[in-house]
C-alpha cells in the first residue's frame, strides 16, 4: 500500500484529480479489506441498590447505554441470600421479559451490554459475569480492555485456574478469589492492583455494590441517585431515563462501596494524569450525556464550528451523516452561515454499521442503512459533515448516493483528525492496516471516497473543544500515543480475545 499516514487538513479532489479518473481508487476496493480482528469491547454497565426494583431499573438503564453494546446483555440481582441472573445474546428489549425480571428479585441490581465484532461472539463472554467462591457470590460487569491480562492468565493458568470464557474480565474474578484478604472490597483492589489497563468496573455481592474506576479514567462511570437508592453507570443519559439524579462522575482510581450504611469512597491506587477517552466525546457517547461538566452534544457542535473554522467550503446546504454526525454539522452550518439540511436519512431499526459481523454485509449494511433525500440534494454543492472516517466504506457508499442523486459538487469534512491507531482500551476499531487514515495520504482518501473536498480536524482542534481544553485525554487513536504501556509485541492488532473453546 503506498501513502503515508494522512495529516489532518484539507484535500480538494478536483485539483489532486485533475487528468486522472475522478474517485479512482487510491488502492483500496470495496471488500478488499475484508480482514476481521478477535472480539473486542465496547460496553455499558449499571448498577442500584437501595430500590425496591432494583432490576427494572437496571433495565430501563442498560435500555439507555443500548448504543454501547448490542450483541449481548445481561442482569444480576440479590435478594440478600443469593446472586440471581440472566443474560442472552441480543438486545436489552428481547431478552427481557416481565417474566424474567419478575424473578430477579431484591434492591440490588446489575448490568452490562456488550458488544463485539467477529464469529466467536458467545453466551459465555456475556456478563455480568457471576461465580461462587470460598467466601460468597460475586457479580461483575465491565467496560474497557486489560492490557495485561494475557500474561496474567498464563499465570493464574499454570497455578491451576481454570478459565470459562476468553474474556480479559475473567482475570480480575481469578485474582479476587485468590486474594487473601478478608473484605470484599480489599480483594478488588488487591486484584486491580495487579491489572493494567481500561476499566470501569461495577460489582456487586450479596449485600453490596461496588464501583471502581482504572487510575487513568479512562472509560467513563458516573455515581448518582435515586429515592433513597444509589446507582452507578456509564453515562448520564441512563439516569435521565429513570428520573435519577447525578451526583458526579467516579474520579479516576476511585472506588464506591454502596451499601445499606449508605456509601463510602477511596482512592486505593497510586495517582497517575487523568487520561479519558477523546473519542466518547467524538463519536461514542449518546449526545444528551454530560462528561467534565459539558454536554456531549454542545462538545460536537463546537467540533463543527472549530471544523468549520479550520476547513470550510463554498457550498450550497451542510447535510450530516446522521445520526452521530448531526451536532457536528449543526455546528459547521452556524459557524460558516450555510444552511443545515438533512439530506441523509437514517433507517433506524437498523444497528451500527459496525455491528454486522462480515464486510459483505456490512456494505449492503450502509445501503439499508441511509437514503439519500434527492430534493434536497439534487443540483446543490453539498458539505457532507461526519464525525470520523474509519474503513472509509461508510463515507465511499454515501458519496456514490449524493452523487446519484444529482449533487453538483460534495465535500466531505470530519470533525475528528484521521484515525489511525487501534484502540486497546475497550473502542472496537479495526486492523491498523484497516484503517484508511493509516495507510493513506489525504488526497487518496479524497480520490477514494469520490469527494471534491475532503477536510479533517486538526488533533489541537479536536483538544480545544473538549471541557478542560483537552487536558487529560487520551487521543491514542489519532496519535498512537498509548498512556497504559501495551504488552503486545506491534500494535497492528486490537488484543485477542484469550483462545478457548468454541461452542457451536
Ligand atoms: P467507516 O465506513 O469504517 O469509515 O465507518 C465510519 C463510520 O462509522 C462513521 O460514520 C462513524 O460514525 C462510525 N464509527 C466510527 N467509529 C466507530 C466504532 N468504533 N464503532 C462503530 N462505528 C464507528
Amino acid at each position: 500500500m503506498t501513502g503515508s499516514p494522512v495529516r489532518p487538513g484539507f484535500a480538494n479532489g478536483r485539483e489532486k484529480n485533475a487528468g486522472g479518473r475522478p474517485g479512482a481508487d487510491p488502492g483500496l476496493q470495496d471488500g478488499a479489506t475484508a480482514m476481521f480482528p478477535e472480539i473486542h469491547e465496547e460496553c455499558g454497565v449499571f448498577g442500584v441498590l437501595g430500590h425496591p426494583e432494583a432490576a427494572n431499573l437496571v433495565y430501563l438503564g442498560l435500555y439507555a447505554l443500548q448504543h454501547r453494546g448490542q450483541e449481548s446483555a445481561g442482569i444480576a440481582s440479590s435478594d440478600g441470600e443469593r446472586i440471581i441472573f440472566h443474560k442472552q445474546m441480543g438486545v436489552v428489549a428481547d431478552i427481557f421479559s416481565e417474566d424474567i425480571l419478575a424473578k430477579l428479585p431484591g434492591n440490588l441490581a446489575i448490568g452490562h451490554v456488550r458488544y463485539s465484532t467477529a464469529g466467536t461472539s458467545e453466551l459465555k463472554n456475556a456478563q455480568p459475569f457471576v461465580v461462587d467462591f470460598e467466601s460468597g457470590s460475586i457479580a461483575i460487569a465491565h467496560n474497557g480492555n486489560l492490557v495485561n491480562a494475557q500474561r496474567l492468565k498464563n499465570e493464574l493458568e499454570v497455578q491451576g485456574s481454570i478459565f470459562q470464557s476468553t474474556m480479559d474480565t475473567e482475570v480480575i474474578i481469578h485474582l479476587i478469589a485468590r486474594s487473601r484478604l478478608d473484605r470484599i472490597e480489599d480483594r478488588i483492589v488487591d486484584a486491580l492492583s495487579r491489572v493494567r489497563g481500561a476499566y470501569s468496573l461495577v460489582f456487586l455481592t450479596r449485600d453490596k455494590l461496588i464501583g471502581v474506576r482504572d487510575p487513568h479514567g479512562i472509560r467513563p462511570l458516573v455515581f448518582g441517585k435515586i429515592k433513597g437508592g444509589h446507582v452507578l453507570c456509564s453515562e448520564t443519559c441512563a439516569l435521565d431515563l429513570i428520573e435519577g439524579e447525578v451526583l458526579r462522575e467516579v474520579e479516576p482510581g476511585e472506588m464506591i462501596v454502596v451499601d445499606e450504611q449508605g456509601a463510602r469512597f477511596s482512592r486505593p491506587f497510586s495517582h497517575v494524569p487523568p487520561r479519558f477517552c477523546i473519542f466518547e466525546h467524538v463519536y461514542f457517547a449518546r449526545p444528551d450525556s454530560i462528561f467534565g461538566g459539558s454536554s456531549v452534544y454542545q462538545v460536537r457542535k463546537r467540533l463543527g464550528r472549530q471544523l468549520a473554522e479550520e476547513c470550510p467550503a463554498d457550498a450550497d446546504i451542510v447535510i450530516p451523516v446522521p445520526d452521530s454526525g448531526v451536532p457536528a454539522a449543526l455546528g459547521f452550518s452556524e459557524a460558516s452561515g450555510i444552511p443545515f439540511e438533512m439530506g441523509l436519512i437514517r433507517n433506524h431499526y437498523v444497528g451500527r454499521t459496525f455491528i454486522e459481523p462480515q464486510q459483505s454485509i456490512r456494505h449492503f449494511g450502509v445501503k439499508i442503512k441511509l437514503n439519500v433525500v434527492r430534493d434536497v440534494v439534487g443540483g446543490k454543492r453539498v458539505v457532507v459533515v461526519d464525525d470520523s472516517i474509519v474503513r472509509g466504506t461508510t463515507g465511499r457508499k454515501i458519496m456514490k448516493m449524493i452523487r446519484d442523486a444529482g449533487a453538483k459538487e460534495v465535500h466531505v469534512r470530519v470533525s475528528s483528525p484521521p484515525t489511525t491507531s487501534p484502540c486497546f482500551y475497550g473502542i472496537d476499531t479495526p486492523l491498523r492496516r484497516d484503517l484508511i487514515g493509516a495507510t493513506h495520504t489525504l488526497e487518496e482518501i479524497n480520490r477514494y471516497l469520490t469527494s471534491d473536498s475532503l477536510g479533517y480536524m486538526s488533533i489541537e482542534g479536536l483538544h480545544s473543544c473538549v471541557p478542560n481544553e483537552g487536558k487529560g485525554y487520551c487521543d491514542a487513536c489519532f496519535t498512537g500515543d498509548y498512556m497504559v504501556p501495551l504488552e503486545v509485541e506491534d500494535t497492528e492488532e486490537q488484543l485477542p480475545l484469550f483462545r478457548g473453546s468454541v461452542r457451536i
